[in-house]
C-alpha cells in the first residue's frame, strides 16, 4: 500500500496544488494532503476554510483525505504509516529549498520524497499571487479551483 502525505499551507489550494495532486493519483493508493499548522505564521484563511476548500475540490476521489498536523511533518508521516512525501517543483528555487528539507527527512526517517514538476499552464500559479490578487480585489478565477471562488 503506497501511502504519500501532500504537505502544505493550502492558503488557499490553487489550481497548481491541484495539478500536482491529480497527477500523482495513479502513483499512489492513498494521498493524504496535510495542512501543517504553524503557530508562528499568519494565514489569510482559516483552517477550517482550507480544509472545506481542500474538501469541497476533491469531494468525488476515494484515494483522498484531508488532515492537519503540527511539528516535524516527518513524524507525522510515520504516526499514519505514510512512507512517501510529495511535492511540487515550480523553479529553481523551489529546488534548493526542497533539496535541503528532503535529504534531512529521508536521514531522519528513511521517508523518500516524491517530486513532481510543475505543469506548464499552472507553473507561475502561487497562494501567494492568489492572496494578492483577493487581497486587492482582483479576479484569482483562472488561479484557484470554484470552491475558493464560492
Ligand atoms: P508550503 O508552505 O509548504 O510551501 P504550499 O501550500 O505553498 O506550502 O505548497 C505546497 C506544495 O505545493 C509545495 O511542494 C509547492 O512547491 C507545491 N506547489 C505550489 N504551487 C505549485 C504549482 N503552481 N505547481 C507545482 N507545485 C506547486
Amino acid at each position: 500500500m503506497k501511502k504519500a502525505v501532500f504537505p502544505g499551507s493550502f492558503d488557499p489550494i490553487t489550481n497548481g496544488h491541484v495539478d500536482i495532486i491529480n497527477r500523482a493519483l495513479p502513483l499512489f493508493d492513498e494521498i493524504v494532503i496535510a495542512i501543517g499548522i504553524n503557530a508562528d505564521k499568519k494565514y489569510m484563511f482559516s483552517l477550517e476554510e482550507r480544509t472545506e476548500f481542500i474538501k469541497k475540490t476533491f469531494t468525488n476521489e476515494a484515494k483522498i483525505s484531508i488532515s492537519t498536523y503540527q511539528g516535524l511533518t516527518v513524524d507525522y508521516c510515520k504516526s499514519i504509516h505514510a512512507d512517501f512525501i510529495l511535492r511540487g517543483l515550480r523553479n529553481p528555487a523551489d529546488f534548493e529549498f526542497e533539496k535541503a528539507i528532503a535529504i534531512a527527512n529521508r536521514k531522519l526517517s528513511g521517508i523518500e520524497t516524491v517530486f513532481l514538476l510543475t505543469s506548464a499552464e499552472t507553473s507561475y500559479i502561487s497562494s501567494s499571487i492568489v492572496r494578492d490578487i483577493i487581497r486587492n480585489s482582483g479576479d484569482a478565477s483562472i488561479l484557484v479551483p470554484k470552491s475558493v471562488l464560492e
